[in-house]
């Protein structure tokens, strides 16, 4: 199985470091040559019978000048081209604009898109129902997978998911 995921988020919601968890350094270092004009391929994760192609979608935050809204949507049509989309926020954060803007944006994907809740390792597990709730009231997700990216806690279950949508 072999398919491309794109992972979008705020800053700090620790997208880089799920990617070096998930691929390791030595790709983190190639992926620098691998860099196409829409988007840049930040790393690949291999197995005996898979290759997932990781890619980071530059440029996608809410735009301050008209230049700035071009390059975001053209980094948003990208996302139509991927198996599936990774939409990671901070289970210790608020959603807050910068989320709503990206929500906005998935809902004309239509590629499957997981609601990552990362840094779950930083909130009492109560707070996760209400999180979830709070997202999904906006949009629906194809899946829902809590994580903690720096403790790797159920970040295996999440490329066992990712590998059904492959
Ligand atoms: P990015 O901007 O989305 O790529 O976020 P980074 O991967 O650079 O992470 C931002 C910060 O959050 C760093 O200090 C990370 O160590 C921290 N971080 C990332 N994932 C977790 C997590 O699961 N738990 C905790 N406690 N901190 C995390
Ligand atoms: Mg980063």
């Amino acid at each position: 199985k072999s398919g491309f995921v794109a992972i979008v988020g705020r800053p700090n919601v620790g997208k880089s470091t799920l990617l070096n968890r998930i691929v390791g350094q030595k790709i983190a270092i190639m992926s620098d040559k691998a860099q196409t004009t829409r988007n840049k391929i930040q790393g690949v994760y291999t197995t005996a019978d898979t290759q997932m192609v990781f890619i980071d979608t530059p440029g996608i935050h809410k735009p301050k000048h008209r230049l700035g809204d071009f390059m975001v949507e053209a980094a948003y049509s990208a996302l139509r081209e991927v198996d599936a989309v990774l939409f990671m926020i901070s289970a210790d954060e608020k959603r807050g604009r910068g989320d709503d803007f990206i929500i906005e944006r998935l809902k004309n994907v239509s590629s499957p898109v997981f609601l990552v809740i990362n840094k779950i390792d930083k909130v009492h597990p109560d707070k996760l129902l209400g999180i979830i709730e709070d997202y999904t009231s906006q949009m629906d997700f194809a899946e829902i997978v809590p994580i903690s990216a720096v403790e790797g806690n159920n970040v295996e279950h999440l490329m066992e998911t990712l590998i059904t949508q492959m």
